[in-house]
């Protein structure tokens, strides 16, 4: 491996594995570090189904051939909807032996910038420098965890994202908190287990999507209110699957329509598989202390509720400010609106070089983006953008690109911001 290439790119979930396929393939000397579906297979539950529909848990190669389908067919595995995770990280595996075996399973430590482009230093020691970044990261670091159950330790109370198996919480009263997709089917998966559990929302109702499914699937109908990777409300899903599109609209209603395509809600699929758990809606929990082997919850109605574990499921906050492998040189360079970067063209930040693609993109180029189908654009855009410098640099590699403070493809990206 040279301690040198064009184009680092950190992550191998979804957005990482697509944007190293189509960079591969474009002939671009690469180095991509990362656990293969790390996210998926150890910070989801196991028993999971992926809520997103078929064709919108894709990971993306040029020719649009490294599909569930082709992966079912190569190797015998059959898939069921909803896809289950266990499938679904089966499946990247097998994406990335294809189209990504130049991936380093290795750590990254540190990336600053340097007068030549980048320096990644690897948690093993080792330095790469590199012209370009591309952070495909995910949204690990960004769990949240509010404040009330900040003094009880994790065997009493954790965030979903530390719970695979939930299998171990039979026989407990276990209480989850949160009203979106991830806390339902926690608590769905949790009562499968033989727990005792209640779900607590704050909301006064449990949203749920898809509780019509052919208002999706069935033609014209689904077709005209749902565009086919189904993230958003009827109508407004179809400016939320064009981003080139979303990032052109006023920033009031891209704010607006990225809440609501967002908000939390469960899939229609779960609902019959909670009806024998304790769901109570319009609740808080205003405090939680230890007592003994248990937690003892006061909620917002006055009451006191002890359970044995309370499973934390309130999502993720995106700060890129969290990803503990940025310098704090690059940090204070990056162009942030509430710890998310302003990217332009290209998903480049305001950081000349530097790529956020996944989560983190959201400002720029909408909700797609916190959902593996918006890996696809993510990884052709990023890809043509380093395709695009490589060209005007005819015979140089890209690093050399990158080294030039005025490169016209630098400013231009710039623009877009
Ligand atoms: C419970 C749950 C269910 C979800 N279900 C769906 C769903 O059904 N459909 C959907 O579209 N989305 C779903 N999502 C959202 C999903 O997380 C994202 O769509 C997807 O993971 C984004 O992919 P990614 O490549 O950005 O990040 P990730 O899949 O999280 O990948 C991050 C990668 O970065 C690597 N990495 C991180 N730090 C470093 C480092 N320092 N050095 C090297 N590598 C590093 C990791 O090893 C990993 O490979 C769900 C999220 C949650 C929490």
């Amino acid at each position: 491996m040279k301690a040198t290439c064009d184009v680092v790119v950190v992550g191998a979930g979804p957005y990482g594995l697509s944007a190293a396929a189509h960079l591969n393939a474009c002939g671009v000397n690469v180095r991509v570090f990362g656990e293969t579906m790390a996210f998926w297979d150890r910070n989801m539950p196991e028993g999971m189904c992926l809520r997103s529909p078929w064709e919108a848990s894709q990971l993306s190669d040029p020719g649009r051939s490294l599909t569930i389908d082709a992966f079912q067919s190569a190797t015998g595995v059959s898939v069921s909807r909803p896809v289950p995770i266990a499938r679904f990280v089966a499946y990247g595996r097998w994406f990335q032996s294809r189209a990504v075996p130049n991936l380093e399973q290795r750590r990254v430590a540190e990336i600053e910038k340097s007068t030549t482009g980048f320096r990644v230093v690897l948690a093993d020691g080792e330095v790469v420098r590199c012209g370009r970044v591309v952070i495909a990261g995910g949204i690990g670091p960004f769990a949240v965890r509010p404040p009330q159950f900040g003094g009880l330790p994790q065997e009493l109370a954790s965030h979903s994202s530390e719970q695979r198996d939930l299998s171990i919480f039979r026989g407990k009263r276990v209480v989850v908190i949160g009203g979106g997709q991830s806390a339902l089917e926690s608590a769905a998966l949790l009562h499968e287990s033989q727990a005792d559990v209640e779900l607590l929302v704050r909301e006064n109702t449990v949203q749920w999507t898809w509780r019509r499914p052919w208002l999706h699937t069935v033609r014209p109908v689904g077709a005209v209110l749902y565009a086919w990777p189904d993230v958003g409300p009827a109508f407004i899903s179809h400016a939320v699957a064009r981003p080139n599109l979303y990032r052109m609209l006023p920033r009031t209603l891209q704010d607006s329509w990225r809440v609501k395509s967002v908000r939390p809600n469960g899939v229609g699929w779960l609902k019959p598989r909670l009806r024998d758990v304790s769901i109570s809606t319009g609740l808080a929990v205003v405090s939680a202390s230890a007592r003994g082997n248990q937690v003892d919850l006061k909620l917002s109605d006055g009451s006191h509720e002890p359970v044995d574990h309370v499973l934390i499921a309130t999502g993720y906050l995106v700060d890129v400010r969290k990803y503990e492998f940025l310098s704090a040189s690059l940090v204070s360079a990056l162009r942030l609106i509430g710890g998310l970067p302003v990217l332009g063209r290209g998903f480049e930040s305001s950081v000349p070089g530097l790529h956020f693609l996944g989560a983190p993109a959201v400002w720029s180029y909408g909700p797609l983006m916190r959902f593996v189908a918006g890996a696809d654009f993510a990884a052709r855009a990023v890809s043509r953008s380093v395709a695009r410098v490589r060209r005007r640099i005819v015979g140089r590699p890209v690093v050399n690109a990158v080294q030039r403070p005025q490169s016209v493809a630098v400013s231009r990206s710039q623009e877009g911001q």
